[in-house]
Order: structure tokens, then C-alpha cells, then sequence
């Protein structure tokens, strides 16, 4: 048995967004309500199935795949009607059912209230999910490979093609490495190039910039935060980074003692905290210069 839940990525709630039971809540044409030009859909959203939708969440759309998509495509529909100044439809749609696998070419299905089980239900999963291939080259690729694996014992191969933890990686001039709202990955260490980091902080208006030269690094605060960026970094001119993902710079740090102190206080001396996003005073750093004393920490969200 797997208990498996779906929600809202946290990202959602940084989004300063009427929330209702953590997902946007938008109107019947999925616009957000006070908002001009912002749209939701999907798990993030929570899209009203009739005009007096009460606290019941069978009277908004699910969060299902199945909705998802039909969500999609009205959505795409309601901006095109929107540019043209025409009528924006609702979103409604009804279930038709619902279809699991249960493996060894069996499965169960309760299809427009008919309920079926065993390989006839199996073929009707398959069918299901190859219809919703994208073309028709990919349907006939994969229909075939699904018909040859019933009759002959599909070929295993193992590859590992997981790219290297540790890795140098090149920007050209201008090139964005991070930006606030992606997820935390790893570490970085100039190894040539200059990088200006830049953080903004909507709580408190205040702007906070750091340029890293060869033999500084970056993204050091993944030893105590793993969520996603709050700050900007590009490159100033075509440069080389040496980055190590983020479990193994943990694990490496933490295994030398050393190491962990110098970045905490590293942290504590540029950020002002390991909770906190930066300090004030202390931009236009140029590379190599020391930190600037903190007069005042700005916490972020
Ligand atoms: C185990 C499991 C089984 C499921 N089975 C079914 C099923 O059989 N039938 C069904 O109808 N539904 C099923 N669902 C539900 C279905 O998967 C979701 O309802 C559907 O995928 C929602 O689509 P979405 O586009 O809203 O979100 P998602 O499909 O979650 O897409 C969101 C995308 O945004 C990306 N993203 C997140 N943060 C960032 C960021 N900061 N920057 C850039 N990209 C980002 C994510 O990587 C992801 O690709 C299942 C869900 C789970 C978890």
C-alpha cells in the first residue's frame, strides 16, 4: 500500500497569493482574483467547479492529472479569448472515472460507473495512457514496444549516467548560475571569472550585492538551509565555477570539523545568520576584501 500525497510546491507560498487550503485560489475562468494577468491551474490552484462553491472540495476541481490537463487546455483558450476581448468560458469538467495498475498485466477500473478488473481492465489502462501520448510517432513507438515486451522478455540494461557531484561548469558573460525561487543544488568556488550575487528582500525592501572573484565561493548556505534561492547570481564576465552538489559538500564539510566552523562563521560574518538572507551595508563588496561589520539583519521569508 503506498500513501502518497501531492501538493502545492512551497514556491506557492512565497507568492504573497490568496491561498485556500495552501493552493491559489482563483475564479471559475482560473484568473486570481485581484490580480491582473496571473493565472493558476494544477495541484497549485483552486479552481471553483460552480458559482457557490462551499467548503467542500468536491465543489472544486481535483488534484488530479486527469484535471490537470483539461485545465490546461481551457486555460490556454480563456488568455488567447482574453487578448481578443471575447468571452472566457468556465472551467468544468467531470470525471469519467479512474484506472489503476496493479501489475502482472492486471488492473482495476471503474469507467462512466462501470467497474472492471483483471486484464481487460489492464488493456484499457494501457490504451488510456497511450492515447495521451504526444503524436503519433511516439504512440506507434511505444505501442510496439509494449506488444514485442508481451511477447519477449524486454532487455535490461543498467547505465549510469548521473553527472559527476563535483564538476566545473562555464558561463559566458551575463549568464544567470542561480535565480531566487530555484532550488538550493549545491556549492560553488570561483575559479576564474567574477559573479555578482544580488539579493532583494520584499519584506524589507532592502538590496543586498556581493561580487565573488577566483578562490571565493557561493551557495555555502546549503549546509543549513535546504529550500530554494532567495538571491540572484550572474556571471560579469565569461568566468569557471567548481560546483559540488549539495549532499556531498554536506557530507565533506561535516566530516571535517575545521571546514564546518569555517563556514559557519563565513555565514555568520557575510549573512549575519543562518536564518537570515543578508545583512544591510555591506554591497558592492569587491572580491577579496573582507566582510563588512552587520549593523542590522534583515530576515527573509
Ligand atoms: C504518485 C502519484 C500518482 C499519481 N497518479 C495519478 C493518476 O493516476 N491520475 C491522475 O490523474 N493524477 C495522478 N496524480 C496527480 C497528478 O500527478 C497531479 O495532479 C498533476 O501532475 C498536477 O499537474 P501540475 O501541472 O499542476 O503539477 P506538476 O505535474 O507537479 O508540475 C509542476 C512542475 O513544476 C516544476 N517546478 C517546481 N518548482 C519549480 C521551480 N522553482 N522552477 C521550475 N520548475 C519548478 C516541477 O518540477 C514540475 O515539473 C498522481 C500524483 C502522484 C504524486
Amino acid at each position: 500500500m503506498a500513501t502518497i500525497g501531492n501538493g502545492p510546491h512551497p514556491l506557492v507560498q512565497m507568492l504573497g497569493l490568496d491561498l485556500h487550503w495552501g493552493r491559489i485560489v482563483t475564479d471559475r475562468f482560473m484568473r486570481v482574483p485581484g490580480q491582473e494577468h496571473v493565472w493558476a491551474l494544477g495541484d497549485a490552484a483552486l479552481i471553483p467547479l460552480n458559482d457557490n462553491p462551499q467548503e467542500d472540495p468536491v465543489d472544486y476541481a481535483t488534484q488530479t492529472a486527469q484535471f490537470a490537463v483539461r485545465e490546461g487546455y481551457q486555460l490556454a483558450a480563456n488568455i488567447m479569448a482574453s487578448f481578443k476581448d471575447q468571452k472566457l468560458k468556465p472551467f468544468a469538467y467531470t470525471s469519467k472515472g479512474s484506472l489503476a495498475s496493479l501489475g502482472m498485466s492486471k488492473a482495476v477500473a471503474d469507467v462512466y460507473g462501470f467497474k472492471l478488473s483483471g486484464v481487460l481492465a489492464w488493456l484499457l489502462w494501457r490504451g488510456f495512457y497511450l492515447s495521451f501520448l504526444p503524436g503519433f510517432a511516439a504512440k506507434f513507438r511505444v505501442g510496439i514496444n509494449w506488444l514485442l515486451n508481451s511477447v519477449m522478455p524486454p532487455n535490461l540494461v543498467q547505465l549510469r549516467m548521473l553527472p559527476p557531484a563535483t564538476r566545473y561548469i562555464h558561463f559566458w558573460k551575463g549568464d544567470r548560475v542561480f535565480e531566487p525561487g530555484m532550488l538550493i543544488d549545491g556549492f560553488y568556488t570561483v575559479i576564474n571569472g567574477a559573479f555578482k550575487l544580488t539579493i532583494d528582500n520584499p519584506d524589507t525592501s532592502e538590496h543586498f550585492e556581493k561580487v565573488f572573484g577566483p578562490g571565493e565561493h557561493f551557495g555555502e548556505r546549503v549546509l543549513v538551509k535546504s529550500e530554494l534561492r532567495t538571491g540572484l547570481v550572474e556571471a560579469l564576465e565569461d568566468g569557471l565555477l567548481l560546483f559540488i552538489a549539495q549532499k556531498d559538500f554536506t557530507r565533506f564539510a561535516r566530516a571535517f570539523p575545521f571546514l564546518d566552523k569555517y563556514f559557519t562563521d563565513y555565514i555568520e560574518k557575510t549573512f549575519g545568520g543562518t536564518d537570515k538572507a543578508f545583512a544591510p551595508g555591506s554591497s558592492n563588496q569587491q572580491p577579496g576584501s573582507p566582510a563588512q561589520p552587520k549593523p542590522e539583519l534583515a530576515k527573509t521569508r
